[in-house]
């Protein structure tokens, strides 16, 4: 049940529910709300251990016929995780934390299922816990650091554009992935305060490179779905855009097809603000995500960023590479720039030269390198 929906639907809609539940599990069980979107449900001397397996598949079934709520139909999806006593903890508290590490498991397996509590997962959510206490003091410990990776006119040769890619360096786990942390973030609302270091840092080296003497150099910066959701962006922007000096088109925000799946009409309000302060918008890993082409058509898109599992194809596969070369001619026609990334072999850049393509992107051109690296690419 995502935040979009509002404070009230939402609630309805979890009473709903939670009506769903009660009508399932037998007299005597226990349906309970958690907090958030969480239930708990508790069967009580049940014959067989399995018969709580049954349960959850019925409950799947159950609140996966759609909701109607006034003009529309809602569809929930639910991840199940079941822990059983005595066998996987003799505590309501630990059956409790047990039953969270299978939901886990569940929600990463796809969603709309369940599984059951295994001892591996209780390895994971405890990485998971560990992960996202590190996490809240990263923030506060400065473990972050920005690297740059080069866009490139494959024309001239010159660095147009950077995109900024946020690192975490942490004193004991060493360096973690961000596409480990940042789901993490997001989930934990640390996106927030994370987001905010990411574009004001991100700003304050351009204005740096600006004035070094790249004065037409674009950045571009990373914001997640949420970050969407929940933080006014457009402010954030015109903060950071103030407080650097720097002419709204020398940033380009990169968002991925989901930010703009939720509740398509705030977003478009979003965007079009963001759109009328004057900064770029980049529709990040084109082409995988459910309908990529509507997005193109409703949202005042200003560059694609073709995905890198294109880019992998695209001299080994004469239809990867037809497909490529009908979104480069497609956003020509529409004015919109093409980014390719994930550029790693030579004979890819000179494919995506000869396509015209605006910009290319990846390790064959340049990985992401610390600020002090990239200067003297920039000829700064
Ligand atoms: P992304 O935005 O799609 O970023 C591109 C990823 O591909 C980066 O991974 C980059 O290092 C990697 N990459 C670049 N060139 C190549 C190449 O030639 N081949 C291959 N295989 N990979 C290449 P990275 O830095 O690990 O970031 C992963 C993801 O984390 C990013 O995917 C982005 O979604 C997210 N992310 C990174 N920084 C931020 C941030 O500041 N904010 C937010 N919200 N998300 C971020
Ligand atoms: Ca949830
Ligand atoms: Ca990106
Ligand atoms: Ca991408």
């Amino acid at each position: 049940i995502n935040d979009s929906l509002g404070h009230e639907v939402g609630d309805r809609l979890l009473r709903a529910v939670a009506g769903r539940l009660q009508a399932i599990v037998r007299q005597g069980d226990t349906v309970a709300r958690l907090g958030g979107d969480e239930f708990v449900v508790m069967l009580v001397d049940l014959p067989r251990a399995d018969e709580a397996a049954l349960v959850a598949h019925e409950i799947v079934q159950a609140l996966s016929r759609p909701l109607r709520f006034d003009e529309r139909l809602l569809h929930v999806t639910a991840s199940l995780g079941l822990a059983t006593f005595p066998a996987d903890g003799d505590s309501a508290e630990l059956l409790l934390k047990q039953a969270d590490a299978a939901m886990y498991r569940a929600k990463a397996e796809g969603r709309n299922g369940f599984q059951c509590y295994t001892r591996d997962m209780g390895l994971q959510a405890l990485q998971r816990v560990e992960l996202q206490s590190a996490l809240r003091l990263a923030v506060e410990h400065d473990q972050f650091e920005l690297h740059y990776q080069p866009q490139v006119a494959p024309e001239s040769g010159r660095i147009v554009a950077v995109e900024a890619l946020l690192r975490w360096r942490h004193p004991v786990l060493g360096n973690v992935s961000p596409d480990r942390f940042i789901p993490l973030a997001e989930e934990t609302g640390l996106i927030a305060p994370i987001g905010r270091w990411v574009l004001r840092s991100a700003g304050r080296q351009l204005q740096a490179w600006h004035a070094a003497g790249h004065t037409r150099l674009v950045m571009a910066v990373n914001l997640s779905a949420r970050q969407f959701i929940t933080q006014d962006i457009p402010q954030l922007v015109r903060e950071t855009l103030e407080l650097c000096g720097l002419p709204p088109q020398a940033l380009e925000l990169e968002l991925t097809e989901t930010a703009l799946m939720h509740n398509a009409e705030s977003v478009h309000a979003t965007l079009s603000t963001l759109k009328a302060i004057g900064v770029l918008l980049a529709l990040d890993d084109f082409g995988t995500g459910y309908s990529s082409l509507n997005h193109l058509r409703r949202f005042p898109i200003d560059t694609i960023k073709i995905d890198k599992s294109f880019t992998a194809e695209i001299a080994t596969s004469d239809d990867t590479a037809a497909i490529v070369r009908a979104i480069v001619e497609m956003a020509g026609s529409l004015g919109v720039e093409i980014v390719a990334e994930g550029v790693e072999h030579e004979q890819q850049l000179r494919l995506l030269a000869a396509l015209h393509c605006h910009r290319v992107q990846g390790y064959h051109i340049g990985r992401p390198m610390p600020a002090a690296e990239l200067a003297p690419l920039l000829g700064v």
